[in-house]
């Protein structure tokens, strides 16, 4: 691979000479799909804002597209790759491991910390991470990234558009889901782009957006315990058209007195649907469950 990136033209050019030279075409198995447009590419380091004291985890760097323009600006990139060709031709353009590294490796068995740990020194200030993700892994690898909130600075994501909106959704809006609630009790979510289908090859069927997560030190509610925090949001949006204290006797498996309980104690009216709910509600909703009987029954499950 060379180190050329100037102009679509060449972006396009060389994911077709790469990808003819080394016989290889996309595999849909694996969700490649190549960035194939620069202004895109320049928009994920703009929104990454990315220095040498940063260390960068890239979650599928594929061609090296992003790979290439990651390296000029951070302070070293650990690059995780699945796919045996594509991790060979990367760790054959990267000889240096502490400057670019490329694990052969699939994200959801990779241990971030680990990575973390082992590049823990005092050149390195923070902790990024920046991928166009295999659509297809696209909630268990956003698991993984908000559960890395003590460690993580950011994290800039290419993710389907519809799956952005639900990212960022604002609490009583119709594309807020359990997912929005989730992130932002994590994270300070924006899409800094939308992105047609045409920035990448083969083009996806589906419409994309980049979301930068700004990973918060606290979470903006107190909660005396996050599994049951995020069990009441959960059962809360599972049927949306239901009132909340329906859903929340249906998805907790609890008492209709013990859901009455936590509501009274919460201030929160039974009647209304779950997704009206604020995070700050959620949270004083979950501590009232907290403090019922039934608490163990929830938190064993
Ligand atoms: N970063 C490249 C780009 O923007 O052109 C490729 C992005 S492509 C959408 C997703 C990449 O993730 C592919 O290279 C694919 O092989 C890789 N991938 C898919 N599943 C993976 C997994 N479980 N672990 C690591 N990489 C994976």
């Amino acid at each position: 691979m060379s180190g050329r990136c100037c102009g679509k033209y060449s972006t396009v050019s060389k994911i077709f000479e790469l990808l003819k030279a080394n016989k290889l075409a996309p595999l849909k198995s694996l969700s490649q799909n190549f960035l194939i447009d620069n202004n895109i590419l320049d928009k994920i380091i703009s929104s990454a804002d990315i220095s040498k004291s940063d260390l960068v985890i890239e979650i599928g760097p594929g061609l090296g597209a992003l790979t290439e323009r990651l390296a000029a600006k951070a302070g070293k990139v650990v690059a995780i790759e699945i796919d045996n060709k594509l991790a060979a031709l990367l760790s054959a353009q990267y000889p240096d491991p502490g400057k670019v590294e490329i694990l052969h490796a699939d994200v959801l068995k990779t241990d971030f910390e680990k990575i973390i740990r082992s590049n823990a020194k005092k050149s390195v200030t923070k902790i990024k991470i920046a991928a166009n993700l295999p659509y297809s892994l696209t909630t268990p690898i956003l698991v993984k990234i908000l559960a890395l909130r003590g460690s993580l600075d950011s994290a800039v994501i290419m993710v389907q558009r519809e799956f952005a909106k639900r990212m960022t959704a604002a609490p009583g809006s119709r594309d807020c889901s359990s997912l929005s609630v989730l992130v932002q009790f994590s994270a300070k979510a924006e899409i800094t782009a939308v992105v047609s289908e045409n920035s990448f090859y083969p083009k996806p069927n589906v419409k994309s957006a980049l979301v930068r997560l700004a990973m918060l030190t606290t979470p903006p509610v107190n909660v005396f315990d996050e599994n049951l925090f995020f069990a009441v949001v959960r059962a809360a949006f599972n049927q949306r058209r239901k009132m909340v204290k329906n859903t929340l006797v249906h998805g907790l498996e609890m008492e209709k007195t013990a859901v009455d309980s936590a509501l009274l104690k919460a201030g929160v009216s039974g009647t209304r649907r779950g997704e009206t709910l604020s995070m700050p509600e959620f949270a004083l909703l979950s501590n009232a469950f907290f403090n019922v009987r039934e608490v163990e029954k929830i938190t064993q499950k």
